[in-house]
């Protein structure tokens, strides 16, 4: 798909959008909505980056550090495997005190702990954060990755692509190629990962559609990529001074293009966690086919003003999608159906 194909998309009418994203998404999976039992586990906030979006680390507007142990880490996830959650969703802040083997020693922990449990852990960021920290290759950290136990990569530290806005928001943190290279080493692996988008904040439309096509090449050589998740800015505690929320037409418009321009891509998460529940159930009219998970405690998206600290009861999830008239569907990590 060419750029300005890409970029015109956005200047058809909502509807019309979003009927065309529709089509894909219900050849793919038809009425169904898919969401998994997860635990999301920030085991620090103290960063050494300063990225203008973030109200999660600790800083003058979060005054708040902490740093969990592994015991603290590996309890909590075998806790949560214990009340159901089949994925331990482990990120975190660039935190130069935990040490090298802290990482490696906390995944071997909690396998050890919930072994059957489906680690996903370390956004790409974290993976270069390590790896130019301790002098180390992006293959060396990402093997040791595997070696503990790790079984998926989320798709964090994205943010937007373009090299010259990325320097305005978070220019301390993953270049971009380098986003791009680690998850390509990791397919190359044989492993999965998701891809991300930070939208709503500084960028434009066009900033938007060059983000998502350098995913669509990447998804071309690899196909590793499970699902894409467009997340949403959150307005508050941070250093980024948007007066103009995006409005939900926007945000659907964007879901919705998309779902177009990545249709190599089987799975378009409507995080609920930014979006709220109520637009993340509408987003599944406009080309989206899940929702992520109960996710039991979030801390990064509420952080910055989102209303999703303790995370959704599954019971409420499902019964909200049906009610949308969609069919509710519980997956694993990698997308099989659980039920
Ligand atoms: S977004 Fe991540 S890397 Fe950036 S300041 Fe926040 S915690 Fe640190």
């Amino acid at each position: 798909m060419l750029f300005d194909e890409a970029l015109k998309l956005y200047d058809l009418d909502l509807f019309e959008l979003g009927a065309r994203a529709d089509t894909i998404r219900r050849a793919y999976h038809q009425d169904k909505v898919f969401y998994n039992k997860n635990r999301h586990i920030n085991p620090t906030n103290i960063c050494v980056d300063r990225c203008k979006f973030c109200g999660f680390s600790a800083h003058r507007k979060n005054p708040n550090p902490y740093s969990m142990n592994i015991d603290e880490i590996a309890k909590t996830a075998a806790a949560a495997w214990q009340r159901g959650a089949k994925e331990a969703h482990i990120v975190g802040a660039h935190n130069k005190k935990l040490g090298l083997d802290w990482y490696f020693d906390m995944f071997a922990a909690v396998k050890k702990a919930a072994p059957n449990i489906h680690l996903k852990a370390m956004t790409a960021a974290e993976v270069d954060f390590l790896a130019r920290t301790y002098n180390l290759s992006f293959e060396e950290i990402l093997d040791r990755m595997i070696a503990s136990g790790v079984d998926s990569m989320p798709g964090g530290g994205a943010e937007i692509f373009d090299e010259a806005l990325r320097r305005k928001i978070c220019g301390g943190k993953v270049k971009s190629a380098d986003w791009l290279r680690i998850h390509e080493l990791w397919h190359k692996r044989g492993r999965k990962s998701n891809a991300s988008m930070l939208f709503g904040h500084i960028e434009t439309r066009a900033h938007r559609v060059d983000h998502l096509l350098r995913l669509r090449a990447l998804q071309e050589k690899t196909g590793g990529f499970n699902a894409f998740i467009p997340l949403l800015y959150q307005t508050k505690n941070n250093f980024l001074e948007i007066e103009k929320p995006l409005d939900a037409e926007e945000i659907l418009k964007t879901i919705a293009v998309s779902r177009i321009v990545l249709d190599n891509i089987r799975h378009i998460k409507a995080y609920w966690v930014g979006l709220t529940l109520n637009l993340a159930l509408a987003a599944q009219e406009f080309g989206a086919d899940d929702m992520d998970g109960t996710i039991e405690r979030e801390s990064i998206n509420s952080a910055a003003g989102a209303a999703s600290k303790e995370g959704v009861d599954e019971r409420f999830a499902r019964s909200l999608i049906a009610n949308a008239g969609f069919l509710p569907i519980e997956r694993d990590s990698v997308y099989n159906e659980i039920g």
